[in-house]
């Protein structure tokens, strides 16, 4: 079995799920006692946001750089970096190692293609639905992308840095969050991508008609079958 290299802590709160279904998976696949082989580097994400607030993502990828070499070091095999955002800075911290990063996009394009998802809501932080970097991954695949209006931007936004990383899940902004959903439905939406690592701890399948794509239990999953040497 391969080591996982996790870089994590953005938040913490979504770490945790990685953690979880990592090995979740590796029980299932293997059984008895197994469980994943995994390296966490935990940042601290307030250090991390002050960067990103500031524009300032050559700084933020110094920090995950010094990570990923750290996971290098003691023994990974690959990288998997626990946020959607921060793939913004995914070729930088690549240039610094020599193991691969799993692409948290990469795999959900994987996952959207294998259900024939053609054209798709993204709903994420403002950096992921309004930059190139991620969008451009799923357009390169050949996935049409559909993002909320300006003012359900800045909602979807607030509310994963002001409750969801925080570990608040409230009712109110699970409603706001459904009633933007079907809002991308009505425009044509085949799925739904949670392109923040925190929104399934607020939305999951059940509460909607439209498939969803969440990119934690995608991005965790791919890791421990690569672990396996079956992704
Ligand atoms: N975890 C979030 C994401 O997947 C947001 C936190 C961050 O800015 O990294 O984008």
């Amino acid at each position: 079995m391969k080591t996982i290299g996790l870089i994590g802590g953005m938040s913490w709160e979504s770490t945790v799920s990685y953690y979880q279904i990592v090995n979740e998976v590796i029980k299932k696949e293997l059984g008895g006692l197994h469980s994943a082989k995994v390296l966490l580097y935990s940042v601290d994400f307030s250090e991390i946001e002050e960067y990103q607030s500031k524009g300032d993502w050559e700084k933020s990828g110094d920090v995950l750089s010094e990570a990923a070499m750290n996971l290098e070091k003691a023994g990974a095999d690959f990288i998997v970096v626990c946020t959607n955002t921060m793939h913004k800075v995914a070729p930088q911290i690549q240039k610094k190692i020599s193991i691969p990063i799993l692409h948290i996009a990469e795999a959900t394009a994987d996952a959207l293609h294998r259900s024939n998802i053609q054209k798709v809501a993204l709903l994420g932080t403002k950096y992921t639905m309004t930059q190139d970097f991620y969008k451009e991954k799923l357009i390169d695949a050949g996935i049409e992308v559909l993002t909320p209006g300006e003012d359900e931007i800045e909602t979807v936004n607030d509310i994963i840095y002001d409750e969801l990383c925080l570990g608040i899940v409230s009712a109110e902004s699970k409603g706001k969050y459904l009633h933007i959903i079907e809002e991308l439905a009505r425009k044509g939406a085949q799925g739904v991508i949670l392109g923040c690592t925190e929104i399934g701890l607020l939305i999951q399948q059940k509460d909607t008609a439209l498939p969803v794509f969440d990119t934690t239990q995608i991005h965790a999953t791919k890791a421990a079958l690569l672990s396996l040497d079956c992704a």
